[in-house]
């Protein structure tokens, strides 16, 4: 696999901190639910800088999306969520990684976490899981800041309403008026609850920074769910 040149293509404002970019990709020839893509950057002096980003875009879309978060002085993200405009070009290399992904021939039930713009990859794999016609249910509990940060939120309000997901949004700071679920950052004692009526055979899908990552999987395996079937991904940070 080598570095390609994409082409950014489109641009979504996703909440006032992040960004989807939407890239063709030369020869793409799709990736797997759940995939990311490296980035790279290459300054002036010839320093360069490559990061991952999981595609928020259903698995056979020809068109590559990726969802950043701006962070304030990272290297990179800066420059994809305020620097980057349609008509630039990205060094590329992907799809990659093969164990966070989901097939549309798994037939169990799907249950997802996401923290932050950790919900990326679980949209590919609810954009995927619809565009399949894969029938098994499939719910997601989705923690963010605040209503404005919430990313794809039409989307994920018209799956909810068409009934097609059960998506559970768990604002960390605030609320919409007149919200009646929960508020707060999510805790061992909230997943446990959340997961307590789901089947044996349900294959976990947890993506987010790392400690959140690593407290939503152990509440689960604090409650018996088996490691094998979570599959995490860690973007990193605290
Ligand atoms: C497999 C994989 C997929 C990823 N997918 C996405 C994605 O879809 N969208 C996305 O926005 N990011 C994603 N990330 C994170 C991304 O790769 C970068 O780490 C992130 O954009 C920060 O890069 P940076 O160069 O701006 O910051 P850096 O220069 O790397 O770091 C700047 C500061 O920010 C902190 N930091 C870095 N990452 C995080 C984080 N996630 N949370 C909190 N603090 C952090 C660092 O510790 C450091 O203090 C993914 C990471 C992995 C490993």
């Amino acid at each position: 696999m080598n570095w390609a040149v994409a082409d950014v293509v489109g641009i979504r404002e996703e909440t006032p901190t992040a960004r989807t970019l939407m890239l063709r990709v030369p020869d793409w020839k799709g990736a797997l639910a759940g995939q990311h893509i490296d980035i790279r950057l290459t300054a002036p002096d010839g320093y360069q800088a490559a990061r991952s980003y999981s595609l928020s875009s259903a698995a056979g879309d020809p068109v590559v999306a990726v969802s950043v978060e701006l962070m304030p002085d990272g290297e990179v993200s800066p420059y994809l969520v305020r620097g980057v405009s349609v008509g630039d070009q990205l060094e590329v290399i992907g799809p990659l990684g093969g164990w966070f992904v989901w097939r549309p021939e798994q037939t169990e039930p799907i249950r997802m976490i996401g923290g932050g713009s950790g919900v990326a990859p679980l949209v590919s794999i609810l954009r995927t899981h619809i565009a399949s016609g894969n029938t098994a249910s499939v719910k997601l509990l989705y923690s963010v800041r605040s209503p404005e940060f919430v990313y794809f939120r039409d989307e994920l309000a018209e799956l909810t309403d068409a009934a097609r997901a059960e998506v559970t949004l768990q604002y960390t700071r605030h609320a919409p008026q007149g919200w009646t679920g929960a508020l707060g950052r999510i805790d061992a004692a909230r997943i446990t609850a959340w997961a307590a009526d789901d089947a044996s055979d349900t294959s976990t899908y947890i993506c987010g920074p790392t400690r959140f990552v690593e407290l939503a999987s152990d509440a689960l395996v604090a409650t018996g769910v088996d490691p094998m079937t979570i599959r995490t991904e860690r973007f990193g940070g605290a």
